[in-house]
């Protein structure tokens, strides 16, 4: 199901001075202005509780919280009526999305240490005394916190603040795995200029998302010696599988698999399918070259630019030789281009469990970027 983008996770929970939330399954105080603010924030939402919150509500009031939607996380469910009982955050908060637009987290501490992350607001009110406990929140670190707004008031016997906190944008992490994505193509196909274009897409989409670049060869400076001074394309065939898919080891450790861990989108110009193209058509066999990628992470998807022999050339002799560099090994030889072509559309085939777009390159720039944004957008439906 799409994430719902302006649902939205709230905390809500009184804090003692040491951090305090709880004693014996109980509220250490009792502050008539802080039920009376629970109440408001909370009525007519849905909430979310664990188990140790639950028995408290049902000893001290014998049912659910009136007027909200009570969700029981625990893995013993019970069939007390007015709960729902779910055994997983992600159910939790599914349900929770069925019934409002926000949810309210009200406990305990490992609720809400489990909740923290993926919250986008806490509403605290502080206690100013210590009070003895058996149960903690967790640090409101400021680094991940702002403090919005906040009210001081005096109770009758201690003073305490209502403070709301939102979460800080550098804070937000993605609780979904990033996504790759990568380029192929021959050289004066169109693959850098329809990289930005994807990448423009993305980043207005939403502001907060990380896009890494990176490209083929990574950084082996061997693979671009040899495919500058040697200028017969179908000479050093298993070196250049060796070299290349070496460098793509590396450029996998260190920056693709590493990024989409972190949530971030990487976008390759290049990778595995250029190697089992290139150095099938020097000679080499094409399915022992998808084996021996195999350990490499998949692309969440996979667009191949292709455009005919001629057409590369053609834009590529418009370029002045500072953007484009020398001619290389490959791509001077037409011949060998239009073989490269032939074994592109073959690829499909040999990795039948990827994702792969084969792009018309031969239209305008914004026809192909329509069609790109248009795929990657239903995909990421998909994926999520
Ligand atoms: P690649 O990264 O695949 O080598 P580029 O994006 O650098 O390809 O494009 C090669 C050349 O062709 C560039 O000069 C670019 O401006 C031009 N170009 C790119 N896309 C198109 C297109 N759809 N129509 C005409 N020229 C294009």
């Amino acid at each position: 199901m799409a994430q719902k983008e302006d649902f939205e996770i709230i905390i809500i929970a009184g804090v003692a001075k040491n951090n305090v939330i709880g004693n014996k399954n109980q509220l250490p105080w009792h502050l008539k202005e802080d039920l009376q603010h629970f109440k408001e924030l909370t009525f007519g939402n849905p909430v979310i509780m664990g188990r140790a919150t639950y028995l408290s509500i049902l000893e001290y009031l014998g049912k659910p919280l009136p007027g909200r939607t009570n969700i029981v996380l625990t893995k013993e469910s019970d069939n007390k009526p007015g709960f729902i009982f779910v055994d997983s955050i992600p159910k939790a908060l599914e349900t929770a999305k069925k019934h409002g637009e926000k949810v309210y987290i009200i406990g305990g501490q490992s609720i809400y240490q489990q909740l923290m992350p993926l919250a986008d607001k806490l509403e605290i009110t502080h206690i100013h005394r210590g009070f003895e406990g058996d149960t903690f929140f967790p640090e409101i670190k400021a680094d991940d916190w702002l403090e919005i707004k906040t009210q001081d008031c005096k109770g009758e016997q201690f003073e305490f603040s209502f403070s709301t906190y939102e979460k800080r944008p550098s804070a937000i992490k993605p609780n979904k795995k990033g996504m790759f994505i990568t380029f192929e193509g021959i050289d004066g196909s169109g693959k850098s200029t329809q990289i930005r274009k994807l990448v423009e897409h993305i980043f207005n989409k939403s502001k907060y998302h990380n896009i890494i670049l990176t490209r083929n060869p990574y950084k082996n400076v061997n693979i671009r010696e040899i495919l500058h001074q040697d200028q017969d394309p179908y000479s050093q065939a298993e070196k250049l599988a060796d070299l290349y898919i070496t460098d793509r080891i590396n450029q996998t450790k260190e920056i693709i698999t590493p990024n989409i861990e972190k949530g971030h989108f990487v976008i390759s110009d290049r990778y595995k399918i250029s190697t089992i193209v290139y150095q099938a058509t020097q000679g080499l066999d094409m399915q022992s070259l998808v084996n021996k990628q195999s350990i490499l992470p998949k692309p969440d998807m996979t667009f191949i630019v292709d455009i005919s022999a001629e057409e590369a050339q053609r834009r590529m002799q418009n370029e002045s030789i500072e953007v484009r560099g020398k001619e290389h090994k490959f791509e001077a030889n037409l011949e060998f281009i239009k073989k490269l072509r032939e074994n592109t559309h073959k690829v499909k085939e040999v990795l039948h469990d990827e994702k792969i777009f084969i792009i018309d390159g031969a239209r305008s720039r914004d026809e192909i970027t329509k069609e790109i944004c248009e795929i990657f957008d239903k995909e990421m439906e998909n994926l999520n």
